[in-house]
């Protein structure tokens, strides 16, 4: 297995597996693309303010996709209680959709997470997680975007119960 120039995103872990695919915009198609509040976060590794978000109350099962490239991230089925009014997961959906880089801002050392795909700074992941991984990502709302299990059309359809519905057959018969 030749392993060459893949050094794209999140250096940090050479033993990662490619993303699926690149998406490179440049900063004012981001700009363009995304809301200001997304663009600030996402772009410009910014913080949304904690239980302000879309997300982090979130308690149905579904997918969670990048807010950028539309990459499927985390499955709900790994979404915990943090208390910290950000969306939190103990795992990602695909260990190659997310990247890890290390980041030293603000006199601490903290691992950020990133959309593999695009680069979307998420948030940060910190060791203090439940198990099975003891993994805490802790992310903005902002940068992902919620598909509700199951919910591409209306409720489903009840089964048919012929006796309440339609009026009542009148009696055949000769
Ligand atoms: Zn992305």
């Amino acid at each position: 297995m030749g392993r060459r120039g893949s050094k794209a995103s999140g250096g940090d872990n050479p033993d990662r597996p490619p993303p699926p695919r690149r998406v490179e915009l440049s900063e004012a198609e981001w700009r363009e693309r995304l809301s200001p509040e997304a663009f600030r976060v996402m772009r410009k590794q910014g913080t949304e303010r904690a239980f302000t978000g879309e997300h982090w109350d979130e308690k149905r099962p579904g997918t969670y996709r990048c807010a950028g490239c539309d990459t499927p991230l985390f499955d709900a089925s790994t979404k915990f209680e943090s208390g910290t009014g950000w969306p939190s997961f103990w795992a990602p959906v695909d260990p190659s959709h997310v990247a890890e880089k290390e980041d030293r801002s603000f006199f601490m050392r903290r691992t950020e997470a990133l959309c593999a795909v695009c680069d979307a700074h998420l948030g940060h992941i910190f060791p203090d997680g439940p198990d099975p991984t003891g993994l805490r990502y802790c992310l903005n709302s902002v940068s992902l975007t919620f598909d509700a299990e199951g919910e591409g059309g209306e409720a489903p359809e009840p089964p048919d119960s012929a006796e309440s519905a339609g009026p009542p057959r009148p009696p055949g018969g000769p």
